[in-house]
Parts: C-alpha cells; sequence; structure tokens
C-alpha cells in the first residue's frame, strides 16, 4: 500500500471523488490499469492473478459446481478472499465482485426468489419493484458481491426470444418505469444529482447494471444474439429510452449487448457506446462486455482476439468480461497499447470510469462483506415482499361461469380437489432459468413453497387435495368426486439462446393434459411460463378459468392468495398475447392489431 504513513488524496474518504480518481489514476502502471479493466470468472481467480495481473473485478455465471449449493457465507468467504489478495497488491485498488442477480440474490441457496421481470411488469408498480430491488441488494451484499448484473431493459419485441422472461415488457414506457430496480439496488439519489453519474448510497446497497445496450429485445424473429433492424429514430424511441431513466437515477454500469443493429455488432459499435450513451447521454458509468463479447466478433469466434480486443476497446467498452483467457487479453491489450492502436487516452478514460465507480460504491472504505446482512437472506420480510410481487402479477386471462357463478375465486372448503400437472409442484420449474444455475432446473433446488405446498396449506381442514403429477387413469374414471381441478402446466427452465423456440407450444403435451382434465372436471389452469405460449382453442374452450402466472419464483403462496380470493387479481399483459405464432412478432404499435389478448389484458375475478 502506497503513503501508509501519510495518505493520499485517493485514501482520503473525505477527498471529492473525482480527485481521488484523478490521484491513484497518476500512479498507476500501464499493467494496473489493465488490469483493472478485466474481468475473470471465480474459477481462474488466485492469489497470483491478483498479484501478478492486478485483477480488476471477478464474476460467477450461475452456481457452477462446486457452489450450486453453497449459502451466503460460503459465497461471503471464498470473495472476501480475493479482495484480500487485490487489496495486498501495490496500490490496495479493492476489487469489484459481480453476479447475475437478475430476480433475487438468485444463484445462493435460501435466497429469496423474486418472480423474473415478465411477471414484474405484469405488476405495473415501479415502486414494488424498487422494494424488490432493495431486497435483493440486501441478500447480495450479504454474500460479498457488490454489483448486480440487472436490470435487463430490454423491450421485447418477439416472444419467440429465449429471454423474453428477463424483460419488463414490450412497452418501453413500462420498461422505463419498471427499471426503478436502479433505485431499489444502488439507493435513491438525491434530486439534484447529475445525470448519467453513477450513484450507490452505501455498504447495504450493490452497483447495479442496465443491460444489454441496445436493440438485445428487437432482433429479427426473437433470436438471440441476433440483428435488430430499426432505423436510429426506432432505436432511440424503442430501444435505447429505457436507459435515459436508468442514467436519471445514477445507474452505475451498463452492458453491451451481444446483438447487432443493422448488421453491426454492438461490442464494436463506436456511435452507439461511445457517441450516444457516454457523450449524447453523459454517462459517466463504465461499460462491461457480455461474457466472451469480444470473441463474437470474429468468426469463427475467439479468432484474431487481438483484433476483437482493439475494436471493442476503441468503440468504448471498459471493462471486458474475459473471463477466462485472461492472461491473453491482457497481453493483447499491452500490445496494442505499445503499438498505439489504442490511445493512453482511451485506456485512461476506461480506468477512470472503473475507478469512479469503484469510489462511489465505498468500496475502499467498505471493500469486505459485511455478515450481519446474512440475517437478511430468505428472511420473513423478503419472503412476504415475494409473495405480494407474486399475487400481483398474475394475470387473470379468462374466468367462465360455473354453476351460475364466476368460477373464481375457489372454494377453499370443497370436499375434494384434484391438483395436478408438471408445475403443480416443482420449485425449480417456477423459478425458471438464472435459478442456482445459468438454465435453471426441476426440482426441490432451494428453500420455498410450490403452488401443491401453497394450496395445501390454503384450504380447509376437511377438503382432501390429491395431488397426481400425471393424472391418472382412475382419478379421471372417477371424476365426479372432485368439486374442480388445478392444473399447472408450462415451459420448463432456459436461458439465452437455448430459449429461443419458433413454435411455442405448451411442453409435456400440456395441452393434452390440460383438455383431458377440462373433459371432466371444471378446470383451472395455472401457466407457468417465461411468456405467452400457443393457446389452443380446445384450451381456451374446454378450461373454466385460466391465469397466466409468469415465473413466480419461491414464494408460491401468492398464488394460493388470489386463486382463493384472499386477494383480487391484478396483473395486467405486458406483453401482447399472440394468436399463432404466424402471427409473430406482434405488438401493440403494429398497424394491423389482432391479438388473443391485448397489451394491458387482465381480469378480476370479484364483481366490482
Ligand atoms: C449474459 C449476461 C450476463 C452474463 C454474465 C451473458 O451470457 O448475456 O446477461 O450478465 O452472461 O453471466
Amino acid at each position: 500500500m502506497v503513503g501508509k504513513e501519510e495518505p493520499c488524496v485517493y485514501q482520503n474518504p473525505d477527498a471529492p471523488v473525482e480527485a481521488r480518481v484523478k490521484d491513484l489514476i497518476s500512479r498507476m502502471t500501464l499493467a494496473e490499469k489493465i488490469g483493472q479493466m478485466t474481468q475473470i470468472e471465480r474459477r481462474v481467480a488466485s492469489p497470483v492473478a491478483f498479484r501478478d495481473f492486478f485483477i480488476g473485478s471477478v464474476l460467477n455465471s450461475g452456481g457452477s459446481a462446486p457452489f450450486e449449493d453453497a449459502k451466503s457465507s460460503d459465497w461471503a468467504d471464498m470473495i472476501d478472499g480475493f479482495q484480500r489478495s487485490a487489496l495486498a497488491s501495490r496500490l490496495g485498488i479493492p476489487m469489484i465482485y459481480g453476479t447475475d442477480a437478475v430476480h433475487g440474490n438468485n444463484n445462493v441457496y435460501g435466497a429469496t426468489v423474486f418472480p423474473h421481470n415478465i411477471g414484474l411488469g405484469a405488476t405495473r408498480e415501479a415502486d414494488l419493484v424498487r422494494r424488490i430491488g432493495a431486497a435483493t441488494a440486501l441478500e447480495v451484499r450479504a454474500s460479498g458481491v457488490h454489483w448486480a448484473f440487472a436490470p435487463c431493459v430490454a423491450v421485447l419485441g418477439d416472444p419467440r426470444w429465449g429471454r423474453s422472461y428477463e424483460c419488463y415488457g414490450e412497452d418501453p414506457g413500462l420498461v422505463s418505469e419498471m427499471s426503478s430496480l436502479v433505485s431499489g439496488l444502488q439507493g435513491e439519489p438525491p434530486e439534484e444529482h447529475p445525470n448519467g453519474y453513477p450513484f450507490v448510497t452505501g455498504s447495504n446497497n450493490v452497483v447495479a447494471c442496465a443491460k444489454h445496450f441496445a436493440g438485445d429485445g428487437g432482433t429479427d424473429k426473437g433470436v438471440n444474439e441476433g440483428n435488430t433492424i430499426a432505423s436510429y429514430e426506432d432505436l432511440e424511441k424503442i430501444h435505447i429510452s429505457p436507459y435515459l431513466k436508468c442514467l436519471a437515477q445514477g445507474v452505475s454500469t451498463v452492458m453491451a449487448s451481444y446483438s447487432s443493429w443493422n448488421g453491426s455488432n454492438l461490442h464494436s459499435n463506436y456511435f452507439l457506446l461511445t457517441e450516444v450513451l457516454k457523450e449524447k447521454l453523459g454517462f459517466k458509468g463504465f461499460i462491461v462486455s457480455d461474457w466472451e463479447g469480444l470473441d463474437r466478433l470474429s468468426e469463427p469466434r475467439g479468432s484474431n482476439y487481438r483484433n476483437c480486443v482493439k475494436t471493442a476497446v476503441n468503440a468504448g467498452i471498459d471493462m471486458v468480461m474475459v473471463p477466462f483467457k485472461y492472461k491473453m487479453f491482457i497481453q493483447d491489450m499491452t500490445d496494442l497499447v505499445e503499438s498505439g492502436d489504442i490511445s493512453m487516452d482511451r485506456v485512461n478514460d476506461a480506468v477512470e470510469r472503473i475507478l469512479r465507480v469503484k469510489f462511489v460504491a465505498g468500496l475502499f472504505e467498505h471493500p469486505l462483506s459485511d455478515r450481519s446482512l446474512l440475517g437478511t437472506v430468505g428472511c420473513k420480510e423478503h419472503r412476504e415482499l415475494g409473495r405480494e410481487a407474486v399475487r400481483k402479477s398474475l394475470v387473470l386471462l379468462k374466468n367462465g361461469k360455473h354453476a351460475d357463478k364466476p368460477f373464481l375465486p375457489l372454494d377453499r372448503n370443497a370436499k375434494r380437489i384434484l391438483v395436478t400437472g408438471t408445475h403443480a409442484d416443482d420449485l425449480g420449474y417456477q423459478c425458471g432459468g438464472w435459478t442456482k444455475t445459468w438454465f435453471g432446473q426441476s426440482g426441490r433446488i432451494t428453500i420455498g413453497t410450490t403452488l401443491l405446498d401453497a394450496i395445501k396449506a390454503a384450504v380447509g381442514e376437511k377438503t382432501e387435495v390429491i395431488y397426481e403429477k400425471t393424472p391418472s387413469k382412475e382419478t379421471l374414471a372417477s371424476s365426479e368426486g372432485f368439486s374442480y381441478a388445478i392444473v399447472a402446466v408450462g415451459e420448463s427452465p432456459y436461458a439465452e439462446s437455448v430459449g429461443d423456440n419458433a413454435e411455442l407450444i405448451i411442453p409435456f403435451n400440456g395441452s393434452d393434459i390440460v383438455t383431458m382434465v377440462a373433459e371432466r372436471i371444471p378446470t383451472l389452469v395455472m401457466l407457468i411460463s417465461g411468456r405467452p405460449v400457443v393457446l389452443e382453442p380446445r384450451v381456451l374452450e374446454k378450461t373454466e378459468a385460466l391465469v397466466a402466472a409468469w415465473l413466480p419464483g419461491t414464494e408460491g403462496q401468492g398464488m394460493a392468495d388470489v386463486i382463493f380470493g384472499d386477494y383480487d387479481f391484478e396483473g395486467k399483459l405486458p406483453v401482447s398475447w399472440f394468436k399463432t405464432v404466424e402471427h409473430l412478432p406482434l405488438n401493440a404499435r403494429a398497424n394491423s392489431y389482432d391479438p388473443l389478448f391485448p397489451l394491458g389484458f387482465g381480469l378480476n375475478s370479484k364483481p366490482v
């Protein structure tokens, strides 16, 4: 550590941030600067990486072995270990650790998992999303992490996209409102806070990351990492506009998109990254690349890496999520600066931005985890908040009449009810992708309540709940014995390109199961999916009631709260529901708009 006896400006917490940045950067060697621009995966992080390469940032993607079942304290131990190595370097610059906490601290066992963004979009409640951000920040911070790669502010153009559920909806205005997650994660800046300047309140908050800049949700046919064809005016109006709200809230980092705009990859787009985001919109935080985003600038992927580095850094990428071959990245960067292909001014600009965020986030003063926060992970209050969000996110698509009454709310004291379907008792399915692992999983992957658990807890003592994952012949033959059935079907977890789907049929013969049951027993369908799926006429006609429950997360009681009538339905569709995939893409801005259910649709179950 420099100047232990005489603290220098950068070490003085009372000095202005900009003075600290200037002071620190003036003391740094090129190697130390390039180290700050380097983000590596935790599995390649080692004391040597910090000592010899001055690594500025570490991340993890998903839980990944052997960390799938690690608890917050295990994460904090690991991250504090990295931090101690970083602090032991010559200038003692803390590293910043980032994770995909995109619906709660979702990589960690026992954390509260909130509904994915599409469900939050259905709530249309910006303050709820802000509160979820604040709860997430606490749970993330408890595990030693300083930076959440959230929110995704993609404007959904086509539900065939595998990342549809990461979007708050198809309407840029709605997505902008829901970006209140930034204020929840980072804390709310005062009114006079300069637009575009990073803001993080303190050690109970985390750095947010608006992603993926820009146009990721608008790709042709909803292809992941595809091409968005649009005029600049449309790109700005639809896909860039949510970033304005993020910048006003002091979002500290922005992630570049894998996608292209009119054929030009965002990681190489000087105009959008530098001229628009940094210069026109005044962003003063830093831009991080996406995972191996630079490798995608060449064909075959990763070839001529030096040229990829040159293109991306010159376009305006400040920190590179390498994340494995960091020695190669560092060598290429060094050579490119020495040859003049990347200017020292560009390097200094990138490093200033990174240091600014680290100072603003208080990392120099609070580099290590705060174990007193461990009690917030999955705490009662956060689970209540999750339950509230689930309640408000449910969209009632159909509520037919049964015995002259609206079918919903259901009678909790009915004699005998059937609960069935692939999604009735699967916590992993409820959570979807980006939960514990990148793709998500099936089963009891963490602590939480399934729909079946919630139904059992909500019904009267005398009510008999029969659960069968797939309805048996016997049950269907003795169907008169049931007052009603709740059938939960939907999508199994996926992430990114793996989720791209041109058919959007309910998997596991979901429509067959629904029809089979609904032909015999009055049926409510709970659809657990990350997006609108095909609702065949037989499903629409034969069922009594239909609820879009999205990917609700760990707090399944929120579903029981509403179907049994303790609360009314409030959710409104954040995306237009298509009739058939041939109608895609479909959105309310289109000239010929003919949806099955329009944007904003959502019934109430209680007569007014
Ligand atoms: C995704 C990002 C994510 C990153 C780090 C990428 O594949 O596109 O959204 O933040 O991985 O896990």
